[in-house]
């Protein structure tokens, strides 16, 4: 989990103003810079005679009017990668803007946007068709129960949300996250006809299948190192014990966000079988 260093901000990422990707899509970044949204969130608009919008983003009136503005009448559809507050709350306003409907799957009942109610509920590999561009919604649960990532066929881009960030790393977050459920969601992506990656935060990623291939073994090696934690610690041991141990390489400020990927590790081995938890403590079986 690396810090995003939000001063460092390049002109490409600057919020409101539309960066051109390639002939079919177009980049806004929203005004919403932090520590976990990196330089803000990407909103989309992909395609060329009709638009479909990915990510809307938080609910920012420039931000919305920016996208309004760049979609010049030609936005058709509104699709939500999930319903965390930083990319489905613009939803409801640039509909009300530009008549196009919401697609994305339903808000789960814990820490989402719950006032997002799709036009569309999408269903794993549905296509959303917008004016000769087809985007396809690939299910990759694990970060949010409710993640899709879209694929646009003409030109092998993914638009991945918070399924995979550049220059941060996701969060997984229990009990809606599920680290189990995210890397066979990475997995999944390996067998797609993906030729890059365009994140919900950061820049586009080339290269996807050794980018997802690291992240999957990223992962593995947090996974292993949390199993050490737990088999050297000599008792029984809570999350706030492991932590010095299995984050020691991630730098103090993010421990707490770190705690939370922490027990998605120990949810996941104890699912496994390899662990146990009893009263909030681990051991090794
Ligand atoms: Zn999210």
């Amino acid at each position: 989990m690396s810090p995003v260093d939000v001063n460092a901000n390049p002109l490409d990422l600057k919020p409101g103003i539309p960066q051109r990707l390639d002939s079919e899509v177009t980049r806004i970044v929203a005004p919403n810079a932090g520590v976990m949204t990196g330089a803000g969130t990407n909103t989309y608009l992909v395609g060329s005679r009709e638009l479909a919008v990915v990510d809307p983003g938080p609910d920012d009136e420039s931000h919305v009017q920016a996208i309004v503005s760049a979609g010049e009448g030609r936005i058709r559809w509104i699709a939500c990668t999930h319903t965390h507050f930083d990319h489905s709350p613009a939803a409801a306003r640039l509909k009300a803007l530009t008549g196009a409907p919401i697609a994305a799957m339903r808000a789960p009942v814990t820490d989402h946007d719950l006032r997002l109610v799709p036009d569309r509920s999408l269903a794993p590999d549905d296509l959303i068709q917008c004016g000769g561009v087809t985007l396809r919604a690939v299910h990759t649960p694990g970060h949010a129960s409710n993640h899709v990532c879209f694929l646009l066929s003409s030109n092998g881009m993914l638009f991945t949300g918070d399924h995979i960030m550049q220059g941060s790393t996701v969060v997984i977050w229990p009990p809606d996250g599920n680290m189990r459920a995210y890397l066979e969601s990475l997995r999944r992506l390996l067998e797609l006809d993906m030729r890059v990656l365009a994140p919900g935060h950061g820049y586009l990623i080339h290269s996807p299948h050794a980018e997802v291939e690291r992240l999957i073994q990223h992962r593995l090696r947090r996974e292993d190192k949390v199993r050490q934690a737990v088999l050297q610690a000599g008792e029984p041991a809570t999350i706030n014990m492991l932590l010095p141990r299995a984050y020691d390489d991630v730098p103090k400020v993010l421990h707490e966000m770190a705690a939370l990927s922490l027990r998605a590790h120990l949810d996941k081995l104890v699912e496994d079988g390899e662990l146990r938890c009893r009263g909030e403590r681990y051991s090794g079986r």
